[in-house]
């Protein structure tokens, strides 16, 4: 078995690892320096479509399939429409992602290779990156495996999942208004839980249609298909259509300290590093931020990565977190007050973690619900301890 080495290496290359590699191939100060990818797939198909928002054109407009002005959630029997202003709702396929991060990430600079790491061990001045064929040094790793420790079940943190499975139909005639999305579309739910519909509405004739849970429980692929078939018959009122792709997914929704899992050397990114908005599942933006703040990190003489996300956030999103995995039932009274009460400029701002403390509290008060609010007391009480 031999050992090479490296400056950087990137374990994963998801939206995390490839977000971070391609800030660094941006940077000059990464010009003479050697970073390692090393992933367990080859990383060539169209595994998800990542959608988020952001104002004004981005970094991924190249890539981008579809942007929206605007989107509606369907909520107690009533549309709320979102007039998205100044913000764009974009999606891009991971397969665009991925090809065109191959083709930026080269050599010498970027090596890629298609192995599964096995462990990874911190040493004095760096770590040691193993797979079944080899062991790779560098001084930093930044690793999107997830730790073993996490569990959906384990009852220490508050634990739901947003777990879903998502069609991409396509009709013979136009079935879809492509100028605006749906955010949530309660009129279908299994039981009392937090169960919506997604649609994404690439164009009058194809739309990707996900039905989605944020529960503490997962259900049968069955259970996915049997509302897919539901809400496609009975709500778009769609008799024929043709399924042309298929995404699932299971993404946490926690409280689990992701990041007490960073050691000096080993930095945990993406999913794996908390980068997941616990109350929306949503992290692409995040992957984009964060890095930008893991290259301000390498460039500075700071011994240790701390993440800067302010701390009330944390809060906040315990909240959600409590009332969605101990009243499961009151999801869409929760997004329904949340959405009819504040402008979606305010929401998205406060999900993207930049919101005024005026907003926040805004938002809270407006959600002046009873375990919402007990929630939010009982925090305040406790001292806001996370
Ligand atoms: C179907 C789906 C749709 C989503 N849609 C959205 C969305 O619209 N908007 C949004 O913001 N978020 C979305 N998310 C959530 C989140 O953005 C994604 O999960 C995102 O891909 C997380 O980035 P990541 O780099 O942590 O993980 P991934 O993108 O999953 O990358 C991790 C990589 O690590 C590799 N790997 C794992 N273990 C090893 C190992 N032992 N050795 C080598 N390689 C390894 C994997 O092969 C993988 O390529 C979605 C998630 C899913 C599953």
């Amino acid at each position: 078995m031999s050992t090479y080495n490296y400056d950087y290496i990137i374990v994963g290359a998801g939206a995390a690892g490839l977000n971070l590699a391609l800030a660094m191939n941006d940077d000059a100060f990464f010009e003479d320096k050697s970073i390692l990818i090393l992933d367990k797939e080859e990383k060539n198909k169209n595994d998800r479509t990542w959608s988020f928002w952001e104002t004004g054109s981005g970094k991924w407009d190249a890539l981008v399939s579809k942007t929206w002005n605007k989107g509606k959630v369907r909520a107690n029997g009533e549309t709320i429409n979102l007039n998205l202003r100044k913000y764009q709702y974009k999606t891009l396929r991971s397969s665009s992602f991925y090809s065109y991060a191959k083709t930026s990430l080269k050599e010498p600079r970027f090596i890629w290779k298609t192995e599964q790491v096995q462990k990874i061990v911190q040493s004095e001045e760096g770590a040691i990156v193993s797979s079944k064929n080899d062991n790779y040094k560098a001084k930093y790793v930044f690793d999107s495996r997830i730790p073993d420790s996490y569990s959906l079940e384990d009852a220490n943190y508050l634990n739901i999942a947003q777990h879903f499975k998502g069609w991409i139909i396509e009709t013979e005639s136009p079935a879809f208004d492509d100028s605006e999305f749906t955010m949530m579309d309660y009129d279908l739910k299994d039981g009392e839980s937090t169960s919506f519909t997604y649609i994404l509405p690439f164009s009058k004739t194809k739309a990707l249609v996900e039905f989605t849970y944020f529960s503490p429980d997962l259900v049968s692929e069955s259970t996915y298909d049997q509302y897919l078939k539901k809400y496609i018959k009975e709500q778009l009122k769609i008799e024929e259509y043709t399924i042309s792709e298929t995404e699932k997914g299971i993404i946490p929704m926690t409280n689990f300290p992701f990041e007490d899992f960073n050691q000096q050397y080993v930095i945990k990114i993406g999913t794996a590093g908390g980068w997941v908005k616990a109350s929306s599942g949503y992290s692409f933006k995040n992957c984009e931020r964060k890095s930008q703040n893991l290259i301000k990190f390498l460039k500075s003489n700071r011994e240790f990565y701390k993440d800067s996300t302010p701390k009330k956030y944390k809060h906040y999103d315990k909240i959600f977190l409590e009332v969605l995995s101990k009243e499961n039932h009151f999801g869409e009274e929760l997004f329904y007050r949340m959405y009819k009460n504040n402008s979606i400029q305010t929401i998205f701002r406060f999900l993207d973690e930049d919101s005024s403390f005026q907003e926040d509290l805004k938002i809270i008060v407006n959600l002046s619900s009873s375990p919402f609010i007990k929630g939010f007391m009982r925090h305040l009480k406790s001292g806001l301890t996370t």
